[in-house]
């Protein structure tokens, strides 16, 4: 529609409610885009993160903490060993049968073990003399009331060979050493005493480390009721897993089952934790990871909302282009006379009762002309129907170039013409009407070779105060039946 008739539409008329029908559907759209887009984006965010806890959880921490565990089995079983064959050792029970006759041999042969398999100690208590021999010598008798040699009664007692136990050195009270106590028993089964050798914490320590470097995660082991007995130096929280961050809310649950797989929260991270009990230490394993990959995922979210985001902005623009253009098209096709592009007589109504309205409330004038080609039938006759129609569109035409911008033109009917001229008094409609009608006389239209000459008659009227359309309208035509009758190509007025 042509900008005029925007301004002179009524504002209910106008096309408000087509534009925003338009905005609701775009909205609808973009709506239905963000969710659909966002929908996606954040569920294959949840997939992709519960697929990867589920593959930490359910394979990664559970193999680390197989390979650690076995790794521990690995380098304390050696010391069991050497226990043993301390215990089964020849000189030792003969030795002791002899009646510990000369201690220097026993502490050769101690040194000598300890130095050969690098223990951090080696050591034998005599059942006989309740002599503790250690590698620098005789150290102590040990005495059954004192708690410090409690390990040594307990082991007399057990049924087992040995046992592992980690304990305060009574050659060096400032280190913690992981022992292992053999029983030495004579042939007739009686019991001699027990030998056996230490590893530092320190070296275990170490291991605990190199586990920690090779696999990338945090390794360490704590006691029944939650101390941290191997831990890393780089290893954060406090002394006892019920007093550090995240990890004491699940402490109990960690400390009364011999294994689970957990995740708690700790400085905004989650992290994943794979416990087992191991009996040879009497101690938990603990093997940790932090959730680092879900960053990449939650990036890939970012992502793909950013694209999802621009997707829908694209397709709104396209939608808003192909919507407005659809939406000119039927409006063109709603309102123009196909032949002429002129305004059909429907949209034409509205531009008049509008028209009427403004000259009544400013006081302006107001005129119209009613314009009919003159013996139309004998052209149509003569040169057809085709010829006919380009008479039609070239009279449109003529009357476009005469009239003012401001004028509205209608395809009234077949060969008829309803011209709108605002702001005009009768008179200057006359001058207006004299210009056309002089520019339709001058006028040839070339059809099958032969000059077509044409005329057309015009009735004028000009608006009255209280005039409806209709009075209007019929002043014209009037005007119009009269000038017919008068022997056209002539203008008369209402
Ligand atoms: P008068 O001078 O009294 O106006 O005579 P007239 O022949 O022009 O008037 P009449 O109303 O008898 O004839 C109008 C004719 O116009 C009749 C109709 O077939 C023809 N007509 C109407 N619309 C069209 C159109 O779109 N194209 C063509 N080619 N002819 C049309
Ligand atoms: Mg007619
Ligand atoms: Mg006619």
């Amino acid at each position: 529609m042509l900008g005029w008739v925007k301004f002179l539409l009524p504002a209910r008329t106008r096309p408000i409610v087509v534009n925003r029908r338009k905005i609701r559907f775009i909205v609808f759209i973009s709506l239905l885009l963000m969710v659909s887009f966002s929908a996606t984006s954040i569920i294959s965010y949840y997939v992709a993160n519960d697929s990867l806890q589920r593959h930490i959880r359910s394979n990664t921490l559970p193999l680390t903490s197989d390979n650690v565990y076995s790794e521990i089995q690995r380098d304390i079983l050696p010391t069991t060993v050497i226990s043993s064959l301390m215990a089964h050792d020849t000189f030792v029970h003969d030795w002791v049968i002899s009646g510990e006759a000369d201690d220097k041999k026993i502490v050769r042969y101690l040194k000598s073990i300890q130095e050969r398999y690098k223990t951090t100690t080696a050591f034998f208590i005599s059942e006989n003399s309740r002599n503790y021999y250690h590698s620098s010598g005789v150290l102590k008798q040990v005495n059954e009331s004192d708690p410090i040699d409690a390990w040594y009664f307990r082991v007399a007692k057990m049924t087992d060979d040995f046992e592992i136990n980690v304990d305060n050195d009574t050659a060096n009270p400032n280190r913690t050493s992981v022992f292992v106590n053999h029983k030495v028993v004579g042939d007739q089964g009686e019991f001699l005493g027990a030998i056996g050798v230490g590893l530092s914490s320190a070296s275990v320590k170490k291991m605990i480390e190199l586990y920690q470097a090779r696999y990338g995660r945090q390794v360490y082991l704590i006691d029944k009721t939650g101390n941290l007995k191997l831990r890393s130096k780089h290893h954060q929280g406090a002394d006892n897993i019920r007093d550090s961050e995240g990890i004491s809310r699940i402490a109990t649950q960690i400390l009364t089952s011999p294994g689970g797989s957990y995740s708690y929260q700790k400085n905004q991270q989650e992290i994943y934790l794979k416990t087992r009990f191991v009996p040879e230490l009497n101690w938990y394993l603990l093997v940790e990871q932090v959730n680092e990959t879900e960053s990449q995922i939650q990036n890939t979210l970012w992502i793909n909302l950013t694209f999802s985001f621009f997707i829908t902005l694209i397709v709104i623009l396209i939608a808003n282009l192909t919507i407005g253009k659809y939406q000119q098209r039927l409006e063109a096709m709603a309102t123009k006379d196909k032949l002429t592009g002129a305004d059909n007589r429907h949209a034409f109504e509205t531009i008049f009762a509008q028209a009427l309205r403004i000259a009544d409330r400013r006081k302006e004038a107001l005129s119209i002309a009613v314009l009919d080609i003159d013996n139309f039938k004998a052209i149509n006759d003569q040169y057809g129907h085709l010829a006919g129609d380009e008479v039609i569109s070239s009279v449109a035409k003529i009357l476009r170039a005469k009239l003012r911008d401001s004028d509205m033109i209608c395809r009234w009917g077949g060969e008829e013409f309803l011209v709108l001229l605002p702001c005009c008094e009768l008179a200057a409609a006359e001058v207006l009407a004299n210009k056309v009608c002089q520019g339709i006389n001058e006028y040839a239209i070339i059809a099958n070779g032969r000059a077509i000459k044409i005329t057309a008659s015009f009735g004028l009227s000009s608006y009255q105060l209280g005039d409806t359309q209709a009075d209007l309208f019929n002043r014209a035509d009037q005007a119009l039946y009269r000038a017919k009758q008068k022997g056209k190509n002539r203008i008369e007025v209402g």
